[in-house]
């Protein structure tokens, strides 16, 4: 500008170089003015600039839902160096739709003396929350063990699909069941249910057999049982227990009570009665005046024959409870034949045999009698056990074995007798015949149906006979042979 100013003045000196210098002067401080005037004026037209800054992020992302809340721009217009900025008014352009998924942008515009400014901002709208699931509860509702899950109920809710319950994918697994659902942006939501299993339900006891039972003394008792069947844990029968016990050797009235629990503790029980009918037997028939019962153990062996003979001489009648020696055997014939009895002692007397167990007594028993049937053509059910029904010794080979017997043997027909007039001759026959008389004698006169214990196999024994029935003739008696209707000589049989 100083340049082009002294080019003007020195092309005018020399054109015209008569204008006075005055005049001079004032052209060029006009010139100059007018010059300055219009730079000025160009100059502050177009030297300045408008500015728009975002506030906040460029890019912003909004959750579907979330509130907007626009941060704004600031817009400033520049001018000329030295001078404070103009602070501008902003204009923002667009709209975002926070429940609609998607990018929006927002423009804002600030303008100043022609000039304008802009800039823009982008807004995401997304999904990233998952649906929520929620879940029922029913108390009325329960899952029984090993049963599948009956389903309680449950919503599945998503805050931009909205209800997604029909889309809920459910997985039952291992006491669990998993509740899936995914939204339309692929959010995955997943809760779990742990079954609450619950068997309110005890097992069901069937009883096998009556609910009453009614047996008779001695025919054993063989509990036909119970059985258990649980909803969840099956067949329980092996569990059940049983209170209670039959004596069926002993009449009353038994109560048994199975019961049995279940592994969720649910109790069934189940009771059973049981009677046990006393033995009726038909009554004895009472003999008529004085009578001796002889009995004799253990043979027949080589006394039998003699004893035979005594005995017919007096015309007494006697009892043989027999055994199966097998050299004799054949007398059991003669035995009959002369109007005696014949009873069951047994086939071996091996008291270890015959009381192991009931069966092993039994077997013994029809054995021998079979024996004598065999003999004799006479069936008997005339017995006597051996060492009497009440020994001790059977119980070192099974507890209990007589107090069960002597009902027993009774129920299938058999009569058995003990004897209340030891003669001692058991111990070997170490006794001499003076004592045996007097035992016998003595016993007797106690007695109103005197059944006395011989045995036949000592030649003592049998010689000592003729004395007794002598005494007994003497002193008004007859000797009979026991049979099944005789009074009945029991001993007190040990409960053991
Ligand atoms: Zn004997």
């Amino acid at each position: 500008m100083e340049e082009m100013q002294l080019n003007v003045r020195r092309r005018r000196r020399r054109r015209r170089k008569r204008t006075s210098r005055w005049a001079q002067i004032l052209v060029l401080i006009a010139i100059v003015s007018a010059i300055g005037v219009v730079c000025w004026g160009l100059s502050s037209r177009q030297d300045h600039t408008v500015v728009v800054e975002l506030l906040g992020d460029k890019t912003i992302t909004l959750e579907y839902g979330q509130t907007f809340q626009d941060p704004g721009a600031r817009a400033t217009a520049l001018l000329r160096d030295g001078e404070e900025p103009l602070e501008l008014e902003v204009e923002a352009e667009g709209t975002v739709d926070v429940h609609r998924l998607g990018r929006y942008t927002i423009v804002y515009t600030a303008e100043y003396e022609g000039r304008k400014g802009s800039v823009s901002r982008t807004v995401e709208v997304v999904d990233t929350t998952p649906p929520v699931i929620e879940l029922k509860n029913d108390p009325d509702i329960y899952t029984l063990p090993g049963q599948p899950y009956q389903e309680e109920g449950f919503t599945a809710y998503d805050q931009c699909d909205g209800d997604l319950t029909d889309r809920v994918e459910r997985q039952e697994l291992d006491g669990v069941v998993t509740y899936t659902v995914t939204d339309s942006s692929g959010n995955r939501a997943q809760v779990e249910r742990a079954i609450e299993y619950k068997d309110p339900r005890p097992p069901v006891l069937t009883l096998l057999g009556e609910e009453k039972i009614q047996i008779t003394e001695g025919a054993g008792w063989s509990d036909p049982g119970c059985t258990a069947m649980d909803n969840v844990d099956g067949d329980l029968t092996a569990k059940i227990q049983v209170q209670g016990s039959v004596n069926a050797y002993k009449s009353g009235t038994y109560v048994l009570t199975y019961q049995v629990t279940d592994s969720y503790g649910n109790t069934a029980q189940v009771q059973r009665t049981v009677v046990v009918e006393p033995l009726e037997l038909p009554d004895p028939v009472e003999p008529e005046g004085k009578v001796i019962y002889l009995t004799f153990d253990d043979g027949p062996r080589e006394h039998t024959e003699k004893l035979l003979q005594i005995l017919d001489k007096y015309q007494a009648k006697a009892t043989f409870f027999v055994v199966n020696n097998e050299k004799y055997i054949h007398l059991l014939d003669d035995i009959v034949q002369a109007g005696h009895s014949v009873g069951i002692h047994s086939v071996t007397h091996q008291y270890s045999q015959i009381y192991a167990s009931d069966e092993a007594f039994f077997e013994d028993l029809y054995a021998m009698q079979q024996i004598i049937y065999e003999q004799t053509g006479v069936k008997t059910w005339l017995m006597r056990f051996p060492g009497g029904s009440s020994n001790r010794v059977s119980m070192k080979y099974n507890q209990g074995i007589m107090s069960r017997l002597v009902k027993s043997v009774q129920l299938k027909g058999f009569r058995y007798f003990d004897w209340n007039v030891d003669s001692g001759d058991g111990g070997g026959g170490n006794i001499s015949s003076d004592e045996f008389f007097n035992n016998v004698i003595q016993g007797i006169q106690k007695k109103k149906y005197p059944v006395v214990l011989m045995h036949d196999i000592w030649a003592n024994s049998v010689d000592t006979v003729e004395r007794i029935l002598q005494w007994g003739v003497a002193n008004g008696y007859t000797f009979q042979a026991l049979d099944e209707n005789s009074p009945p000589c029991h001993h007190n049989t040990i409960a053991n």
